[in-house]
């Protein structure tokens, strides 16, 4: 029987049309075929044309947009983002009508993101009841039930960020929240650190922790012992991540419209309450040419794949349906959207560059720098085609340079459409050379070996039977007799790359990323808990905006994915 590779599975079990009777009735080329049309209906000239681009984007991999909108284009009613961000009110008419929100937007595909912290804490007082409130962590449970049982039309459970900042009473039962056993399975956990806790930390000053009904301190803790309780977490159970509130609103484009509390469930989009984002990538695998017998990146290739990339991305902004009036308002008042990348460890290893080097951490920086001066010029000369976005005038852009979207990157995990496109993951190192392992959709065990590393060993004519069954049983090359020095260093998985070089491919990305970069820092299992404290640390010095570690084996339910939830 012919194996059915990772991809088409994927695209039959979740993307392609079904009828009625759950008959698939699409082909693949269908999808991107339906996908494209839906896109380019918005275009007022040549749509046929546009049609055209956008379904060679797609078919060539070198782009995809983000699964609700390969899913949904074209469907009547399609909700198209993956992104949302949701208020969560100190009340019960608030939280509730939130969490009817949250089921509309799992339902459709979509994920949500919310920061707890303006819920009163536990036992605090309700005065029209004379109770006592259950705060914020009762209520994160509630959502995780409700996303537990609100499949996305059948195909997947819903994913969330819950935010909970530093200074709230309730915060070390947030940083404990997940501690038992396999709680909370439905969300990220991200602790909102502000620079003045840093600072606190750092004096081995007190912290106040603020009521946030009352603006008064209930309690005075010492900062390093909140950040020893996080960090001894994180070691334990990949959560809490953090999200560093001071930089996000450092950056934010729009500063008048709000401050930014929450991003999206993966952490690459930090987005005002009720503002959605839709996402796409460049599969930068494909972005390679042959010069002289020698690999190079096509910068022409990119610069062209960027353009209709932009272009793909604002119209999906147009094309969508919305769930609710307010997200279509702030959705449509700033137009952001997120271009990222996919395929980068790919590309390295094709180049003949490993990722643990200095070489690699520099062309990261060169091609995202690369890519956002392009979504610029892509967005701004949008604008002078179809007007800037409404809030533009309130923006940092004005009065010097009109733009069509407040925010152009992001580097999503790109957790199925790295799938769908054969390639790696975001901007993560391969994961494993070879596995086998429980099918993608949890039928029959499969194995898979990079094809671009028995490529390379057939190349040398060094493939045979016995690497094969090693590669599959270790996953690694690093301890193979039969593999060259240089294959090693090329072929280094994630567990092997020293944090160092992960954290400074997240820092090379995000330098030139306006949105943010959606990474895991995957340790090995004997990293010490004093390494995850110098990593969180250092993500906050470096000026990312958001940190997430994860140590192997510290999950009892460890799956192959780049981003923790999905
Ligand atoms: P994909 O590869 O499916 O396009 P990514 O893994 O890149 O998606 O994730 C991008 C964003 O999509 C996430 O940050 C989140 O907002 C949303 N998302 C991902 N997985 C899910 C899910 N299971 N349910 C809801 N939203 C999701």
């Amino acid at each position: 029987m012919k194996r059915t590779s990772n991809a088409q599975q994927l695209l039959q079990a979740r993307y392609l049309l079904r009828n009625p009777s759950g008959k698939i009735i699409e082909t693949p080329h269908g999808l991107f075929k339906r996908v494209a049309k839906h896109v380019a209906s918005v275009e007022e000239k040549n749509k046929a044309g546009w049609e055209g681009t956008f379904y060679d984007l797609m078919v060539n991999l070198h782009f995809l947009p983000n699964s609700p909108t390969l899913m949904n284009a074209g469907l009547p009613k399609g909700q198209l983002s993956a992104c949302f961000v949701l208020p969560v009110e100190d009340s019960l008419d608030g939280i509730f009508s939130t969490l009817k929100s949250t089921a509309l937007i799992h339902q459709n595909g979509g994920g949500t993101g919310y920061n707890f912290s303006k819920l009163r804490p536990r036992g605090d007082r309700i005065l029209s009841s004379g109770g006592t409130s259950s705060g914020p962590i009762a209520f994160i449970k509630i959502y995780n039930t409700a996303t537990e049982h609100v499949k996305q039309g059948g195909k997947r459970r819903g994913a969330n960020m819950g935010i909970l900042n530093v200074d709230h009473p309730d915060i070390e039962a947030f940083i404990l929240a997940k501690s038992e056993g396999n709680t909370l399975q439905n969300f990220n956990l991200s602790v909102g650190i502000t620079d003045n806790f840093m600072k606190a930390v750092s004096a081995n000053a007190d912290w106040n922790l603020i009521n946030p009904r009352t603006g008064e301190a209930t309690k005075a803790i010492r900062a390093k012992s909140l950040w020893e309780l996080i960090v001894s977490q994180a070691w334990k159970t990949g959560d809490p991540g953090l999200i560093f509130l001071d930089t996000i609103n450092k950056h934010n484009p729009i500063p008048d419209q709000g401050i930014i509390q929450s991003t999206n469930p993966c952490g690459e989009v930090p987005l005002l309450e009720y503002e959605s984002c839709n996402l796409g990538s460049l599969n930068l695998s494909k972005i390679l040419k042959t010069d002289n017998g020698k690999r190079r990146v096509d910068w022409d290739m990119l610069e062209k794949t960027i353009e209709a990339s932009m272009r793909f991305l604002d119209n999906v902004i147009s094309a969508n349906h919305y769930l609710l009036p307010q997200i279509e308002t702030q959705t449509k008042n700033t137009r952001k959207v997120g271009l990222g990348v996919m395929g980068w460890a790919e590309m390295l290893a094709r180049l003949e560059i490993p990722y643990a080097s200095v070489e690699a951490v520099e062309l990261g920086e060169k091609i995202m720098q690369f890519i956002q001066s392009k979504s610029y010029a892509v967005s701004e000369s949008l604008a002078g085609e179809r007007g800037v976005f409404p809030k533009w005038s309130n923006s940092v852009f004005h009065p010097n340079r009109p733009m069509r979207n407040a925010t152009c990157n992001s580097i999503a995990p790109t957790g199925n459409i790295s799938i769908i496109a054969d390639t790696s993951y975001s901007i993560e190192p391969l994961y494993a050379v070879g596995y086998r392992r429980v099918g993608i959709m949890g039928n029959k065990t499969q194995t898979e070996i990079n094809p671009f590393f028995v490529e390379s060993m057939k190349a040398l004519g060094l493939w045979t039977e016995k690497l094969k069954s090693e590669v599959l049983e270790t996953g690694s090359v690093q301890h193979s007799k039969m593999v060259p020095k240089e294959l090693k260093k090329l072929f280094e998985t994630s567990l092997e790359i020293p944090w160092q070089y992960h954290l400074s491919h997240q820092q090379a990305f995000q330098k030139y990323t306006d949105n943010a970069v959606s990474k895991t820092i995957n340790l090995s299992r004997e990293t010490p808990v004093e390494t995850v404290s110098e990593i969180y640390w250092n993500a906050w010095e470096y000026g990312l905006k958001g940190i997430t570690i994860y140590r192997d084996g510290s999950k009892a339910d460890q799956v192959l994915q780049a981003c923790r939830l999905n």
